[in-house]
This record gives structure tokens, C-alpha cells and sequence, in this order.
């Protein structure tokens, strides 16, 4: 199987338009990983460009986007005692269950901020969530058999300098010759201090995905896709 999912961090306002006009038409679906309470980040690449609101998600969410949680104001998780981070978690997920009809923490993932979650939280992360996104060393790329439910899911990601190259020279990889699900994260599009992809570069990388044949699903999706292999896999080796 090969599957992509691609995920845009932070909540950018403008980042989210052009997603939306960019996978409508294709009838495609992307995952926005947004901050709870992103007036309090930190960060000046996430302060650089002005965040949707909630309403805005709600109406992503009903065209078939996922939006799933990137933390509370960008934090450093590994920085934090266990206590305020698991804290600072919970209050996370209880926005997003409030504010976005539907939405269920143990069918969603959870994408961590800067790719990094301490071993302590990640117990009580694969409790709550449906899986975690981070880095795993693998260049974005989970084979069949690489993930479970509540762990860890690899991703890649392009920074600080244009992603439009790189995520080209990634994805293009990944077609000609690797098999199971490549998780690409951006940051901005059309805009961004740190690795923004030009809103030509998404429709370049949308439309080689798909003339490839690979299949285009939003994170949360593509994992259960690939989990359903799993199983099928495992069914047809128990049968032979
Ligand atoms: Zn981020």
C-alpha cells in the first residue's frame, strides 16, 4: 500500500484557506493540528501569522478535514514536570471536545509540538489518544506492522528554509520506492516563518501523489487504513 497524509501545524488562518481550496477540488481531506490556546504560545514561528478560530475548524471539520490536537500553546512537553504537562493535556483535549461537535480524543491524534514527547507521557498519552505523532527516526515513513494503537507514528517534516524542494524530493522518494504510509507536516502555506510550502508547491505535491496512484487520506484515517492491512495481513497469514 502506499498512503500520505498531510498535516498543517498551528492553526495558521491563511494556511488553512488555501489547504481548503487547494484538496476541495480534488476531493481530498488534510489534518490541521491546532494549539487549544494558541493566544498563549510562545514560539515566534507560531506567533508569526495570525490563527483561525474555532468556527473555522468547525466548518473544515464538516468538509471532511480532520482537526486534531498540536497542545495547548505550542510547550515544550519535555520541559514540563509530568504533572503540568499531563495537565496541560487533559485541558487540551477537553477544549477540543467542547468546541468541536463529534470529536472524540481516543479516535484522534494527538501531533506533538516540536516531534518530541517524553517516555512518561507517552503511557498516559496511549491511554487518551488514538496514536502519537512524532518523530521515530524513520523520515515520515510507517510501514505496516511499524505502529499500534496509542503509539508512536513518524513523521517528516521541512524547515527552516522553503519546504516546496525538499517535501518534493521526499515525496517523489517515497512513490518510486518505499510501500506504507509517509506522514508529511507543514507549517504555513502561502506564508510562514519557519519552512512555509508555496501554494503552488501543495497543488505539485497533490497532484504527483495522486498521479502515482497513492492514496491521499488525513492522519487519523490513514492510520486505521493501515491498521485494517495490519489485520488483514495477519488474517491471511493465519489461513495459509
Ligand atoms: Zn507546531
Amino acid at each position: 500500500m502506499q498512503l500520505v497524509s498531510f498535516c498543517f501545524d498551528d492553526g495558521f488562518a491563511a494556511t488553512q484557506a488555501h489547504v481548503r481550496r487547494a484538496f476541495a477540488p480534488r476531493g481530498l481531506a488534510a489534518t490541521f493540528c491546532i494549539l487549544a490556546e494558541p493566544e498563549r504560545a510562545q514560539d515566534a514561528a507560531v506567533r508569526a501569522c495570525p490563527v483561525a478560530g474555532w468556527e473555522t475548524w468547525r466548518a473544515a471539520r464538516a468538509e471532511g478535514h480532520e482537526v486534531e490536537c498540536h497542545g495547548l500553546s505550542h510547550e515544550r512537553l519535555a520541559d514540563l514536570p509530568l504533572p503540568e504537562a499531563q495537565a496541560g493535556l487533559a485541558r487540551s483535549l477537553a477544549a477540543f471536545a467542547r468546541e468541536l461537535p463529534g470529536f472524540s480524543a481516543r479516535d484522534s491524534m494527538f501531533h506533538a509540538a516540536y516531534l518530541a514527547v517524553p517516555r512518561a507521557l507517552m503511557g498516559w498519552l496511549a491511554d487518551r489518544v488514538l496514536a502519537v505523532r512524532t518523530a521515530c527516526g524513520r523520515n515520515g515513513l510507517n510501514r505496516v506492522g511499524d505502529i499500534a494503537p496509542g503509539g508512536p507514528v513518524d513523521c517528516v517534516t521541512f524547515g527552516p528554509q522553503a519546504a516546496d524542494g525538499p517535501a518534493h524530493v521526499r515525496l517523489a522518494r517515497f512513490l518510486a520506492e518505499e510501500e506504507g504510509w509517509l506522514v508529511l507536516v507543514f507549517h504555513g502555506v502561502g506564508e510562514g516563518a519557519w519552512g512555509p510550502l508555496s501554494v503552488a508547491g501543495l497543488d505539485a505535491l497533490l497532484d504527483l501523489a495522486r498521479a502515482s496512484g497513492a492514496r491521499i487520506a488525513p492522519a487519523s484515517r490513514a492510520f486505521r487504513l493501515v491498521q485494517a492491512e495490519a489485520r488483514s495481513r495477519a488474517g491471511r497469514e493465519t489461513s495459509l
